[in-house]
């Protein structure tokens, strides 16, 4: 079929058409994409996005906004059920896609300058989101707040520093805060809400604090409250209910952002990583670089933590049993340089004498049995598949571990029987461990070599211990972090 200019262009006519339409038949409460360009309209729209399905104030706390008149729109991942009666005009936002519908763009559907996000059982004051609005646009701050109810809000610190999947809150001084404690309304520019990678994770105030400190914005605290709505208290099954969703979305909201552990202002810590239960963070490791390293991250902390309790749990029955052991490689360059395990390492490395395995009874129950064994606290030993080497895992299900290097004596050298053909494993004399000499290391003492800076140039070249790098230079280098 051929098609004649003049077809064609009464075709875009008429789609064109259909579309203007389209849109003036979907009318601006829609949650359908509207069809103006977003975020150009003066004004500020309330997004309601924590609340419960249960025993939610959601209905009065968008009339309450909806009447001053503002813009309010309730965002959840499905519609609150039983469902919420909301008052005309207030429409709901739906944030998990569904197979039949046209995907959610919760970006498309704020047309305002600025938003705020207005906790469940807010109630509206005339003229403070204006006032909130001013603070931001006249002042340097990206994020503004201000508290719900008589309590004052608490002025927070807050540094994240991804490589250490890490957030630290501290005390802030007032007029200098990154976060604050308390119930609270926080506005910013609807652009840059929607410029953050989880512009609607929830919690929301965690979720923009912790991206906005990420960013270095500004916050500013107005002074003057929202006042709170009289909610009866809620039942016990309802309270522990919303505590137990409340765990489960912070959960999920660190796992997205990937932090493993909170410090909190009062020195407490709440860790997200993994632990006895769970498999380790990072999977097998090739060439000597985990995932993370090439990721610009280094160990995770839950991670660290778990190959100190298992270095210790195992240099304390290695000495119980009369082994004698020794911190070897990285492990050793740790403790020189830091005391410590390295920041970015992977797993914890011994030496010990082979003709001492017999005295400990899990490492000969593993050479006789040829199958791991776990002890009582649930550390699993057993013989390396690669090569004739022990293992002990933190957990059966985590496997985080220090590998134990049988050596044994041959003309005054220290030799063994597998070489993995790192550049750093090779023999040494055994003069290095006589005697053996303690050191501090992952919050205990450990048994290290004498003279452990001639043992660690020996093995690992000249400047070793001033010249931190990665384990595996031909693929990632230090300085390229
Ligand atoms: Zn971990």
């Amino acid at each position: 079929m051929r098609v004649t200019p003049c077809q064609a262009a009464l075709a875009a006519t008429i789609t064109l058409n259909l579309l203007l339409l389209y849109c003036a038949w979907r009318g601006p409460a829609s949650p359908a994409p509207p069809c103006r360009p977003p975020h150009g309209v003066p004004g500020v729209t309330v997004l309601l996005r924590d609340f419960e399905d249960f025993e939610n104030d959601v209905a009065a706390t968008a009339r309450s906004f909806a009447a001053l008149p503002v813009p309010v729109l309730v965002a959840a991942e499905a519609a609150p059920y039983p469902p919420v009666p909301l008052p005309p005009g207030v429409a709901f936002l739906p944030l998990r896609p569904i197979a039949d519908r046209p995907p959610p763009h919760p970006e498309l559907h704020v047309r305002t300058r600025h938003v705020a996000l207005v906790p469940d059982g807010t109630r509206a004051v005339p003229g403070l989101l204006e006032r909130m609005r001013d603070a931001l646009e006249d002042g340097d701050a990206r994020l503004v707040v201000a508290p719900v109810g008589s309590a004052p809000l608490r002025c927070l610190e807050l540094r994240v520093e991804p490589r250490e999947w890490t957030a630290r809150y501290g005390a802030g001084a007032p007029g200098r805060c990154r976060a604050v404690e308390g119930p609270a309304v926080l506005l910013l520019r609807t652009r840059d809400l929607f410029a953050l990678p989880f512009p609607l994770a929830h919690p929301a105030p965690a979720a923009v604090f912790i991206q906005a400190a990420l960013r270095r914005w500004g916050l500013r605290v107005v002074p003057a409250a929202f006042p709170a709505a009289q909610r009866p208290p809620l039942s016990p099954h309802a309270r522990w209910k919303a505590e137990n969703l409340a765990e489960t979305r912070r959960r999920q909201l660190m796992r997205d952002l990937g932090i493993k552990r909170e410090v909190l202002a009062d020195g407490r810590e709440r860790w997200y990583g993994c632990g006895k239960e769970t498999p380790r963070c990072f999977g097998t490791v090739h060439a000597r670089t985990p995932q993370y390293l090439l990721a610009g991250r280094w160990t995770p902390p839950c991670c660290l933590r778990a190959l100190r309790e298992t270095a210790r749990h195992v240099t304390a029955a290695l000495e119980a049993a009369g082994v004698r052991y020794w911190l070897e490689g990285g492990s050793l360059l740790g403790a020189v340089r830091l005391g410590d395990i390295i920041p970015w390492d992977y797993d914890v490395d011994l030496g010990i004498y082979r003709e001492d395995v017999k005295k400990c009874r899990w490492l000969a129950a593993v050479a006789a049995r040829g199958e791991a064994v776990e002890d009582a606290e649930g550390f699993l030993w057993e013989k390396a598949a690669e090569g004739e080497f022990y293992r002990v895992h933190y957990s059966r299900s985590n496997r985080l571990h220090v590998d134990l290097w049988p050596f044994y004596p041959r003309g005054g050298v220290m030799t063994k029987e597998t070489w993995l053909g790192h550049p750093q494993d090779v023999e040494f004399p055994e003069r290095f461990l006589v005697p053996r000499v303690p050191v501090p290391f992952a919050g205990f003492t450990a048994m290290a070599p004498n003279d452990a800076r001639a043992f660690l140039e020996l093995k690992f070249g000249p400047g070793a211990v001033e010249n931190p790098e990665y384990p595996n230079p031909a693929v990632k280098r230090l300085h390229q972090d």
